[in-house]
Formats: structure tokens, sequence, C-alpha cells
């Protein structure tokens, strides 16, 4: 066995990089296909009665139970929670789990804000247009989803994230910016009662992702309905830069989005959920057609004090809007639970903070190579703290990411690409503070902070190091389900994986195939960027509007 040891590197690799923007579409938006049908309209829709909507906590009162009205917890104990069904008040609607960009955008979608055609509009995609044209006046919600999207295409699979995409954004993959189409009514009486609930602020993940991060998508693509992330960004005197914004921008404009379109009331902040289970009540009458399914929402709200309360709601749909980014990937080898293993970036920020890493301490280990432990790698050198950087692919490996962004939109990407290519440990270095470990393999992480490596010819190396990243992905927490969801996926002897396996839903709903009431939305359900995951927010909320309109009264 050989043993190498290596001294840290010495810090200073290239100037901190900026940032344009994301690439234009490989297909142009789609051709005509199919015959024209007729769309089929939605009749009138009965007004929600908001009754069984708990009252909930304020924007301002994140995780506290507010005074004047019945908190979620007081709410939940007046039902009975012996059986699913036999609750002593009204089940809610709708519970949406998970407040980042999915749910915002659920949430601004049932609370009564109805897209329609602007009657001046002309869609630049002409079956499109003509499409548009056939239904005046129609809302899109109260259209068929099938028919508007067939025949467009572009980066996503999901049809009905293409249709909103193209009527938000009619011509931005080809770098235009013809103004949405849409224009937005606020008819309360289509609003459909729900509850938002959420570990961080309204912005989901975008609260955990480092703040000075530049956002991979055009900063206009992070936008959601009727507040373009320009005219916020010009509001709050901030830019965008080469056209990117900054994740600290884009988790303040989703939560002031939320209070801007006054969905405050919807949203619960500081809510665990940790259990949905469901269950079919008894049918009230013999011979009466089955009941749909109830739903049990369990978990717990965490005041500012750090004190915790538990709630349990039922609601007759569920929506799952929880992402995938709070079960980071481990690798599974002894020490990865020492205390100076980690995997999220935000660690490497508190550590450089707090000095535990610096330009003359041991380099930062950070291992993987997609864009997270890039952006890591950007952080160290912007702070001259010496990183090794170890992957287990080859660094001409068509799969990595690298090889897929174009170089002249991301060249901070590209840079990386090149140091892990040029930099290696078996080549002399241009670049000081930096190596690259390309097809190792880390074994094992002992106490002394001493990191083991098998190397492409199987030999031994060990480095001492003062942190290590481990940023190889994530995958979705569906823990709170029963079977943690397993059975929902499209292959259920898979993992579930955003995107290898994510939940089976109907294209056009995104409910669950497998379950009624259950919907699925964002990566969960295989939309991985924020400009489509909206799409499957209209998808449920126009399913759930015609479910509401149904319900006898
Ligand atoms: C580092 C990074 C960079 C990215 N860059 C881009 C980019 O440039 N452009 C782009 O379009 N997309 C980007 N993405 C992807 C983007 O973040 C997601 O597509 C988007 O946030 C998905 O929105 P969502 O609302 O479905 O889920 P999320 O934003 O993940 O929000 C889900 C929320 O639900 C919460 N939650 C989970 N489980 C529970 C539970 N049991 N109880 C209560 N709450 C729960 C989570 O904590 C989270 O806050 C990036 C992602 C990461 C991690």
């Amino acid at each position: 066995m050989k043993v190498i040891f290596l001294a840290p590197p010495s810090a200073r690799l290239f100037p901190a990089p900026e940032i344009p923007g994301l690439p234009g579409l490989s297909h142009p938006l789609g051709s005509p296909r199919g015959n024209v049908r007729p769309a089929p309209l939605v009749g009138s829709l009965t007004p929600v009665s908001p009754r069984g909507l708990p009252s909930v906590l304020h924007p301002g009162q994140s995780g506290r139970l507010p005074a004047p009205r019945p908190p979620p917890a007081t709410a939940m104990s007046n039902r009975r929670k012996d059986h699913l069904g036999a609750s002593s008040s009204e089940p809610l609607p709708v519970i949406i789990i998970g407040n980042g960009p999915s749910g915002i955008c659920l949430s601004y979608l049932l609370s009564g804000y109805t897209p329609y055609v602007r009657p001046d509009a002309i869609h630049p995609h002409p079956l499109l247009q003509r499409k548009l044209s056939e239904a005046p006046g129609v809302s899109i919600m109260d259209q068929d989803l099938d028919y508007l999207s067939e025949g467009l295409e572009g980066r996503c699979q999901s049809p009905v994230a293409l249709l909103f995409d193209a009527l938000l954004r009619p011509d931005t993959d080809f770098g235009g910016s013809v103004e949405s189409v849409l224009t937005w009514r606020h008819q309360k009486e289509r609003a459909v009662p729900h509850l938002v609930l959420g570990r961080n602020p309204p912005g989901g993940a975008w609260h955990s992702i480092e703040g000075s991060m530049v956002t991979l998508s055009q900063g206009e693509w992070m936008g959601l309905p009727d507040l373009q992330v320009k005219d916020w960004m010009c509001k709050k005197r901030r830019g965008l830069r080469n056209s990117r914004a900054t994740a600290g921008d884009i988790a303040h404009y989703y939560s002031d989005y939320v209070i801007k379109k006054d969905l405050s009331h919807n949203f619960v902040s500081n809510a665990v959920v940790t259990a949905v289970e469901w269950g079919t009540p008894e049918p009230r009458s013999p011979g009466a057609r089955d009941p749909s399914p109830l739903f049990q929402v369990s978990g717990f709200v965490t005041a500012k004090d750090q004190s915790q309360q538990s709630f349990s709601l039922s609601a007759r749909s569920v929506v799952l809007a929880t992402g995938t980014s709070d079960s980071p990937a481990r690798l599974g080898i002894p020490g990865e639970a020492l205390p100076f293993v980690h995997h999220d970036l935000s660690a490497l920020e508190a550590a450089t903070r707090a000095g535990t890493v610096s330009p003359s301490s041991d380099p930062v280990l950070i291992i993987g190579a997609g864009l997270s432990a890039a952006d890591a790698v950007l952080y160290a050198h912007h702070y001259n703290v010496p990183v090794i950087h170890a992957f287990r692919r080859p660094v001409d490996d068509p799969g990595l990411v690298f090889n897929q962004l174009p170089k002249m939109l991301y060249p901070e990407y590209h840079k990386v690409h090149q140091m892990m290519r040029e930099q290696s440990i078996l080549s002399p270095s241009p670049y000081e503070g930096y190596r690259s470990l390309p097809e190792h393999q880390l074994l094992l992480l002992k106490e002394d902070r001493q990191a083991v490596f098998r190397d492409p010819q199987g030999l031994q190396k060990v480095f001492g190091v003062a942190l290590v990243l481990v940023l190889i992905g994530s995958h979705p927490d569906l823990s709170f389900l029963p079977g943690a969801g397993a059975d929902l996926t499209v292959d259920p002897n898979q993992p579930l994986s955003a995107k290898r396996n994510p939940i089976e839903v109907d294209p056009f709903t995104y409910q669950s195939i497998h379950q009624e009431g259950l919907y699925a939305v964002g990566p969960l359900a295989g939309d991985n960027f924020v400009r489509f995951v909206q799409g499957g927010a209209l998808a449920v909320a126009s399913s759930l509007l015609r479910k509401e309109a149904r319900k006898p009264p």
C-alpha cells in the first residue's frame, strides 16, 4: 500500500466571475400537430365557503400562533382526530406542503388570481395563437390544457409547463422579450381556501442557498406570475448581474411576492409536516357514492422562542411541493458523520466567517463534480481558501454538467472545469490553491481530519484537511408519507429521484396516478427549473377548481 501525504496547496486562483444568462432553446417552440378541437369549458364556479379554514399565522408571525384568531393547533384540537373523516369540523379543501416557488405560485392561483389572454395580444407561436383565439374571454384555467399545450416543445417534458411558460414568456428562448400574453384578474369568488406549510420562510429552498451565489437561470426566469423580477429589482434598487440574479435577491423576491399579492394569510412558516395519512370515510348513507379520501396532515410549528406546537389537520386534497433539497446525498463511508464533514455549502460560509478555514489553514476537501461543488470551489477561491477537489468521474466524461453548459455563457463554471482538468494531482500546478483528484474515491475520514482515497490505479492516498464538503446532489425526502412515497413513483422498485424516478402524475392535472386527491409539483414531479414548476401549479389549480365546482353544496 502506497501512502502519500500532500501539503496543502496555497491560495489564489483567478478573479471572481461575472456570470451571464442561460442558453437559448435548441428546438423551436413546436409545429402544428393533430386536429384542432374546441376547448371544453368549465361551467360557472360555485364560490367556495371559507368554512373549515383555520386561522393561520401571518408572515410577521412565522412560527408564532397569533393571539386573536384560533391558531392551527387550536383549530386542530377542535377536530376529533380519532379516525379520518370523523372530524367534527369541515376539512380544508387543500393543504400544500412546501412553500417554495411551486407552493407560492399555486397559492396565487388558488387565491382567485385568474389568467386571461389579453384581447390585443398576439402570441408569436401561430398554432398556439389560433387556439387561444378560439375561446376569447375564457380563463386559461377553464380551458383544456391538453389541447392548448399540444405541439409545444422546449426544454422540459411537461406540456403544461411549456404552455404556461410560453404564455408568460412568449419568445424568451429565442432571446426575445415579447410581453406576456396574459392579464391577471383577481376574482375572489373563485378562491379555493388552502394552507401552505413550509419549513422555511416563503421561498423554500432559496432561503437555504448561499445568498451571494448567482442563479444558473436568467433572473427573469426566476419570476412568478404578474411580478417581473426586473421590475421588483428596480424598485429595490438592485440589479441583475449579466441578466442573472443572486440567490439572496431571489429568496427576498419570493418572500416579498407573498406579501405583495396578499397571500400571507395562507402561509405558515417554520411548520414541518411529519406525517400524511389518508383513508376513505364511511359513506354517509347506504348506497351513497364512495366519498373522496380524506387526508390527515400532522407536524409541528416552531415559534421564535424555539418552542414547538404540534398540529393535525384534515384536508380533501394534499399537494406535495417539498422540492428535493432537504436530504443531501451521502457517500456512506466511515467517518462521514464526523463534525468537520458537511453536506451543504453554507457550512463553508460559516467556517470562513468563523476563521476555521482561511488562506493559511489546511485545505477544504470538496467532493463532487456538479454545479454545487463548482460553486463551493468558486466560493473558497473568493476567500483564498485552499481546496482539494475530488470526484469519481474522469474530467472529460460527457455526462459532467460542465460539458453541457455553453462556454460563452458560463465562463466561471468552465474555468472550474479547466482547473479540474489542468490542475490534477498528476500534473504540475498552473493554479495555486487548488488541486483536483479526478477518478478518486474517498474511502474513509478519520477523526484527526485525514481523508483516505483510492486513486484510479487502486493506490491509497491520504490528505490532511480542515473541512470536508460532500456535494453530490440531494434526494427528495417524503419520509412523512406511508412507505416514504415509494409506491407513488414511476417505478416503485427504484428510489424516488427528481431526475430519474419522480412521482407519477397525470400530465394535465398533476394528480398522483396512484392516489386520488394527492398531487405533486416541482422537482418532485420532474420539473426542475423555476420557470417550469409554475405549469404544474397551473395544472393543479385548474384541477382543484373543477373539483370544487363539482362539490355538492
Ligand atoms: C444550489 C441550487 C441552485 C439552483 N439554481 C437554479 C436556477 O438557477 N434556476 C432554476 O430555475 N432553478 C434552480 N434550482 C432549482 C430550484 O431551486 C428548484 O427548481 C425550485 O426551488 C423548486 O421549487 P419548489 O417550490 O418545488 O421546491 P423548493 O424550492 O425546494 O421548496 C420546497 C420547500 O418545502 C420544504 N419542505 C420539505 N419537506 C417539508 C416538510 N415535511 N414540511 C414542511 N416543509 C417541507 C423545504 O424545506 C423547502 O423549503 C437550484 C437549486 C439549487 C439547490
